[in-house]
């Protein structure tokens, strides 16, 4: 696919599909920002307080390499990343 391309005012070169990209991007960056604050804190889970998974441990951490956005507590964090040692847990 050929797409036209232009000097912009500081002499960038730039694509129209490139400006059809970051003008698709600038009307979805206000939801894109809102869904990644919100997953750094407790997400929809903010009002879980007890472990998904056992019901009984604190609610308390999120794997960010796992699926899903649940809780659940140390135990069964260990559990669970017995063969997942390196992904990145989050302590909410
Ligand atoms: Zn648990
Ligand atoms: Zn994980």
């Amino acid at each position: 696919m050929f797409s036209s391309c232009h000097l912009d005012s500081n002499s960038i070169l730039i694509s129209t599909q490139d400006e059809l990209l970051f003008s698709s991007w600038i009307r979805e960056r206000d939801r894109y920002l809102a869904e990644m604050i919100m997953m750094e804190g407790r997400a929809a889970a903010i009002h879980q307080i007890c472990c998904n998974e056992c019901g009984i441990g604190a609610a308390d951490y999120r794997c960010a390499d796992c699926f899903g956005e649940d809780l659940c507590c140390s135990s069964c964090l260990v559990s669970n990343h017995k063969l997942h040692p390196f992904h990145v847990v989050k302590v909410n």
